[in-house]
């Protein structure tokens, strides 16, 4: 481990994974780092490693959301002249809007919801943003990977999946 060797200084490499992040504005990347900074190095790391899944986890979310933007105008106003919602008068463009947060309401995007809240999480509080909301262990890595707006770690996931959660993890 030569996590302790960095110091409080942050590599070159870590400022700039951090300013490619794309779903974040200048203010939001600014207060992630002023806070990441103040973390030990360890947890400094995996807070840097979740914003950079979660922030591609986001984009791949938009693109979804716009293939069933596209999609749900094709399916509910059977027509073949489609323009730009945004670029339609008014009222309309509102209503338009509106039936697409509904839709993908009723569709379940409880992911992206979470993504959102994680996201201002790591923003104002990158210690908490990995540490297990039950246990207070460090998520790891790999779990950070496959879930970025995981709020716990895998021992907890676990026990919530089986018989309830009786709280009885060991390892990790
Ligand atoms: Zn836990």
């Amino acid at each position: 481990m030569f996590e302790q060797a960095l110091g409080l200084g942050m590599t070159g490499t870590e400022t700039a994974d951090v300013s490619s992040l794309v779903n974040f504005t200048q203010p939001e990347k600014e207060k992630f780092m002023a806070n990441v900074m103040s973390l030990s190095p360890k947890l400094r790391d995996l807070a840097i490693h979740k914003v950079l899944f979660l922030d591609k986890k986001i984009s791949e979310m938009k693109e979804d959301r716009a293939r069933v933007g596209k999609k749900f105008f094709t399916d509910e106003m059977a027509s073949d002249h489609l323009p730009d919602p945004r670029l339609s008068d008014g009222g309309n463009s509102y209503e338009v809007e509106n039936k697409i947060s509904i839709a993908l309401h009723e569709r379940g995007d409880k992911v992206w919801d979470r993504s959102q809240e994680m996201k201002q999480k790591l923003i104002t509080s990158p210690r908490e943003a990995v540490l297990c909301v039950d246990c207070q262990n460090m998520i790891d890595k790999d779990r950070n990977e496959e879930v970025p707006h995981t709020r716990h770690c895998v021992a907890c996931k676990n026990s919530h999946n089986g018989n309830g959660h009786n709280g009885n993890h060991n390892g990790k």
